[in-house]
């Protein structure tokens, strides 16, 4: 069969040049999202590029939306230069959704198979893999990057990505954000057929942090719970295999074993009966002992779609960002909507905001901490500091063994009221929280 030859015009009408050297009436500087200080992708004359663009993309994820992000970005034949992260491994049941991916590649690395698949059907964009941790890269790697798309699929990880990319913000003398500072960042997340888009300006929109309470904290339950005083049927599969299982097996429980998967199904079914609780089926089985997201493909395609349209946008200035945040909803019909998510007023990460507690003083500093990781900040290893000395370090062994032993002492004798402490925490990278503690 031979090609049909395309014609000019059809070729060009269909062209993304179209709408990246034409002026558009949705420009951003008429819009309420301050991203007209962000320059279009044009040459100092002012001319349209039609090499491509000059800028670095970073995707962070090579799962369900990094596939996706990846190959839509491969799709625009614009983009020229894109760095992946990943620090997964294929597993057999990502190949249902995650296409880059085939039956041979079952144990490689994400990221490395990804960028060589993109890499080989899309010759005019060069993906750079990275095979591990967003943790192991330092700021002077994300510094290097124009938008950041993240389509991760854990709170943690986002909330760490999230508070990097604003500490690279730097401020002027004034106190306002520097512009080329800011990197946007694109934040995808599905869950089963529900999903969102938001555009993060750090330091000029809200932030990831400041939405976190729309986000159920992890299902951590208390051991105790799970032993004695089951209430719902994760609670008897938790039993299972939190408990059960090392007990009757000496090899480790395998996830992916059918064989073992009907085990803990029948004993937390067992256990369910015997405190009266419904609900213990095969797949919760499954759901709570992987802690498996539900993945529907189609959920994917279309916030990955909406991701990269925005990050589009902010890397040509073609039109008008979305101001902030993109539901979709598509349980019981196909339902989409945006909204304005408002800062936190006092975000820890992207107000500069002292946050104030009122506590007694005979409360112990590991008290403090306890407050810390279970309130409303949700940190997971703070550290803390005062003006004239560290109170509590985690890091490095030698420090954490000199100062372990404030932990058990009184706030009133480590701290004066009103004193202002400082709190780090590895979920805000090279951030840190001021925190003035007074005594009743
Ligand atoms: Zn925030």
């Amino acid at each position: 069969m031979t090609k049909r030859p395309m014609n000019q015009t059809s070729r060009q009408r269909g062209s993304i040049h179209t709408l990246l050297s034409r002026p558009s009436p949705f420009g951003n500087e008429s819009g309420s999202l301050p991203v007209g200080e962000f320059p279009p992708n044009v040459d100092s004359s002012g001319t349209y590029n039609r090499e491509g663009l000059t800028q670095k993309i970073l995707v962070v994820g090579a799962g369900g939306l990094g596939c996706e992000i990846l190959k839509d970005l491969g799709m625009l034949q614009i983009v020229r230069e894109v760095t992946v992260i990943d620090l997964d491994t294929i597993d057999v049941t990502n190949l249902n959704r995650q296409f880059l991916f085939r039956q041979k590649d079952v144990g490689s690395s994400k990221a490395v198979t990804a960028a060589s698949f993109i890499n080989a059907r899309c010759p005019w964009m060069k993906v750079t893999p990275y095979h591990g941790k967003i943790q192991d890269k330092d700021s002077e790697f994300y510094k290097q990057f124009s938008v950041v798309i993240s389509g991760l699929d854990n709170i943690e990880a986002r909330r760490w990505l999230n508070g990097m990319m604003s500490s690279l913000v730097q401020f002027d003398e004034d106190g306002d954000p520097v512009p080329e500072t800011i990197i946007p960042l694109i934040d995808g997340g599905t869950e089963g057929f529900s999903g969102q888009s938001r555009v993060i300006l750090p330091r000029i929109t809200s932030c990831f942090e400041c939405s976190l309470d729309t986000f159920a904290p992890s299902k951590a339950v208390p051991l105790c719970t799970i032993a004695e005083t089951p209430r719902i049927p994760e609670h008897c599969i938790a039993w299972a295999f939190i408990l059960q299982w090392p007990k009757v097996f000496e090899k480790k429980l395998d996830a992916d074993s059918p064989d073992d998967m009907k085990w803990v199904f029948e004993t937390a079914a067992k256990r369910a009966n015997q405190f009266g609780i419904e609900g213990v089926t095969y797949m919760l089985t499954l759901g709570v002992v992987k802690n498996i997201i539900p993945a529907v493909a189609s959920t994917n395609a279309i916030v990955s779609a909406a991701c990269v349209n925005e990050a589009l946008k902010v890397l040509t200035f073609c039109s008008q960002s979305l101001n902030t945040y993109m539901m979709y909803i598509g349980s019981e019909s196909i339902n989409s909507y945006t909204f304005i998510m408002e800062q936190k007023e006092n975000c820890p990460v992207c107000t500069t905001h002292t946050h104030k507690l009122t506590l007694s003083g005979s409360t112990t500093l590991n008290e403090l901490l306890q407050q810390l990781i279970e309130g409303e900040y949700r940190l997971q290893a703070p550290s803390i500091t005062s003006s004239s000395k560290t109170l509590y370090m985690r890091k490095p062994v030698a420090l954490e063994a000199a100062t372990r032993a404030n932990l058990d002492k009184p706030l009133k004798d480590l701290i004066t009221s009103g004193e202002e402490l400082v709190v780090t925490d590895q979920v805000f990278p090279d951030t840190s929280l001021g925190l003035v503690v007074t005594f009743v």
